[in-house]
C-alpha cells in the first residue's frame, strides 16, 4: 500500500481555492509526501461557463503560498478531449455506453411523468440498447449525448478511507451522461470530440494518472458509484481502484455550511488578512484530522504524522478564535527578518513604509522582535510598525488621562536629554528616563504612559526604552515637541 502512492487534487477554476479544497489538497499531498508519492495538480475545466478569469492563476498561487507543491500538473482536462473521446468510442464499441437522442423537453415530460406516478426522476433507459430491442430511428435534428449504462443490480461498495464501508445500490443511480456534445459555435477539440462530464472525466483521468488515493469532499460520495462503475468497466475487471475518502465538509461558526455569504472562505482572503501560510497549513489540516493531542505543528511533523488514519467522520466547525491562536503561534516562532519582509510588503500596500533597504528591513525586523508577542495576525504586526513612519493621533482621553501637568516637565527635560544622547539605543534612552524622573520627582508609571501616547499613540506599549530605539531619535524629538 505504501508503494507508488499517487494522489491528486482537482479543482474546478471557478474561483479561488476554497479552504474545503485547500484542506482535500492538503490531505492529498500530505499523504503523498508520507509515503515517498506523488501529487498531482488536475485542472477540472470542462464546465466552461462556469470558469472565471485568473482562476487557475490563483489557485496555483494559494497552493504555492500554502507550500502545497505538486510534482505534476497543472494537467487541463480540455486539453484531453480527444482523450475522453476516444474511451467514449471504446465504451460504445463494447456496448458500455450508448447514445441518447432525447431532447430535453421530453427528459422534462419523462420526469414530470414520474413525479405524477409518485415514483423517483431518473432516466428511463428509452435509448438503451437491449437484446431484442427495438429503438426508435434517431432524428435528424438532435445531437446525442452519450451515457453510460450503469449495471441495472446489486450494489457497489467500497471502504471509505475516512467514512469507513460505504454501499450503494446500483437500482438507486441511472445512466449517466458521460459526453455532451459541445456548445453551438465551439470549434477545434470541443465540436470533434465533445465535452466529457465530472464523473466521467474524473474515471479516465484518475485511471490515466495512476491514482491511487483520492481525498476529497464528501458531496461526492453520492458520485463514487458512477466513478467506481466507470472504472470498472474502462480499466478491466481486474483492474486496482483508487481507495476514496470523503471528508466531511466544514461549518462555519454558525453551524452552517461555511459558505461565500457568510464570511471569507477563500485561502487568498486568509493571505490578505495576515495569517501566516504554516499557520492556515495547520489550522486546516486539524480541521477534521488530529494527532493524539497536538494543536500546534510545522509541515515536516505534519508530513511525518500524517498517514491517513484519524481523520474526522463528522463535520469540523471553523473557529476564527482558534485560527488567530494558531496564527499568534506561528507568529511568535517565525524568523523576525521574514516577518519584517511581509510587514513591509503590508505597509507598502497602505502607503506607508520607508525607504527601502537594508536599514528599513534591520528596524522592521526590530520591531517584529518587539511586538510580535502581541499580534494575532500580520495585519495587527503592521499595525505596530505603522507607528514608527505614518503620524500618530493620540486619543483625546488618552492625552487627558496621562499627559498632564504634573508630568510635563519631566517630558521636557527628557526631549532635552534625548536631543543631547551620544549615542540612540535602548540603554541610553532608559537612562535618559530615569534622569528625568529624579529630576522632577516623577515616577516612572506616569511617565512611561505619557511618552507611549506621545509617541505611539496608545498607552500600552512593550518596554517604552526599547520602542523609542526603534524610532529615527528626530521623529521622537518631534512627537515630544508637538505635545
Ligand atoms: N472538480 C471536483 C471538485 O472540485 C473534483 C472532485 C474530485 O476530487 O473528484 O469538487
Amino acid at each position: 500500500m505504501t508503494k507508488n502512492v499517487r494522489t491528486r487534487i482537482a479543482p474546478s477554476p471557478t474561483g479561488f481555492l476554497h479552504l474545503g479544497t485547500a484542506r482535500t489538497a492538503l490531505y492529498s499531498w500530505a499523504f503523498a509526501r508520507h509515503h515517498g508519492g506523488r501529487f498531482v495538480l488536475r485542472i477540472e475545466d470542462t464546465d466552461v461557463e462556469r470558469e472565471t478569469e485568473g482562476a487557475v492563476e490563483q489557485i496555483v498561487a494559494s497552493m504555492r503560498w500554502l507550500g502545497l507543491d505538486y510534482d505534476e500538473g497543472p494537467i487541463y482536462q480540455m486539453q484531453r478531449l480527444a482523450r475522453y473521446h476516444e474511451v467514449v468510442e471504446q465504451m460504445i464499441a463494447a456496448g458500455t455506453a450508448y447514445r441518447c437522442w432525447c431532447t430535453p423537453a421530453e427528459l422534462d415530460a419523462m420526469r414530470e411523468a414520474q413525479r405524477t406516478r409518485g415514483q423517483k426522476t431518473r432516466y428511463d433507459g428509452r435509448w438503451r440498447p437491449a437484446p431484442g430491442k427495438l429503438l426508435p430511428a434517431p432524428p435528424a435534428d438532435v445531437r446525442p449525448v452519450v451515457r453510460f449504462a450503469n449495471p441495472p443490480t446489486g450494489a457497489v461498495s467500497w471502504n471509505d478511507l475516512v467514512k469507513g464501508p460505504i454501499s450503494i445500490s446500483n437500482e438507486e443511480i441511472d445512466d449517466l451522461i458521460i459526453l455532451r456534445p459541445a456548445p453551438a459555435g465551439a470549434s477545434g477539440d470541443a465540436a470533434a470530440f465533445g465535452i466529457p462530464t465530472y464523473n466521467f472525466a474524473v474515471v479516465v483521468d484518475d485511471m490515466d494518472m495512476r491514482i491511487t488515493h483520492v481525498y476529497r469532499g464528501d458531496e461526492h460520495i453520492n458520485n463514487t458509484p458512477w466513478q467506481i462503475n466507470i472504472f470498472r468497466v474502462i480499466a478491466g475487471e481486474g483492474a486496482e481502484l483508487p481507495q476514496y475518502g470523503h471528508c466531511p465538509i466544514i461549518l462555519g461558526d454558525d453551524g452552517l455550511k461555511l459558505s461565500k455569504r457568510r464570511g471569507a472562505v477563500s485561502v487568498t482572503a486568509y493571505q490578505e488578512a495576515g495569517y501566516l501560510p504554516e499557520a492556515m497549513l495547520n489550522y486546516l489540516a486539524r480541521l477534521g484530522w488530529s494527532h493524539g493531542d497536538d494543536e500546534l505543528f510545522g509541515r515536516e511533523q505534519l508530513v511525518r504524522w500524517f498517514d491517513g488514519s484519524h481523520l474526522a467522520k463528522s463535520p469540523a466547525q471553523w473557529d476564527p478564535a482558534k485560527l488567530a491562536w494558531v496564527n499568534a503561534h506561528h507568529l511568535r516562532q517565525a524568523d523576525d527578518g521574514r516577518l519584517a519582509r511581509l510587514v513591509q510588503e503590508e505597509l507598502d500596500r497602505r502607503g506607508l513604509g520607508g525607504a527601502p533597504g537594508a536599514d528599513e528591513l534591520e528596524r522592521l525586523s526590530r520591531a517584529a522582535a518587539l511586538f510580535k508577542d502581541r499580534c494575532s495576525t500580520l495585519v495587527e504586526l503592521a499595525d505596530w510598525a505603522s507607528i514608527l513612519f505614518a503620524d500618530v493621533r493620540p486619543a483625546e482621553a488618552d492625552l487627558a488621562t496621562f499627559v498632564n501637568d504634573a508630568v510635563r516637565p519631566a517630558l521636557r527635560t527628557l526631549r532635552d536629554r534625548l536631543a543631547e544622547l551620544p549615542t540612540w539605543d535602548k540603554s541610553t534612552i532608559a537612562a535618559a528616563m530615569k534622569e528625568s524622573l529624579a529630576a522632577h520627582q516623577v515616577k516612572m508609571p506616569q511617565l512611561a504612559p505619557a511618552v507611549r501616547v506621545i509617541v505611539c499613540g496608545r498607552a500600552q506599549t512593550p518596554s517604552i526604552d526599547a520602542v523609542l530605539a526603534l524610532f529615527p531619535r528626530e521623529t521622537v524629538l518631534s512627537r515630544l515637541r508637538s505635545a
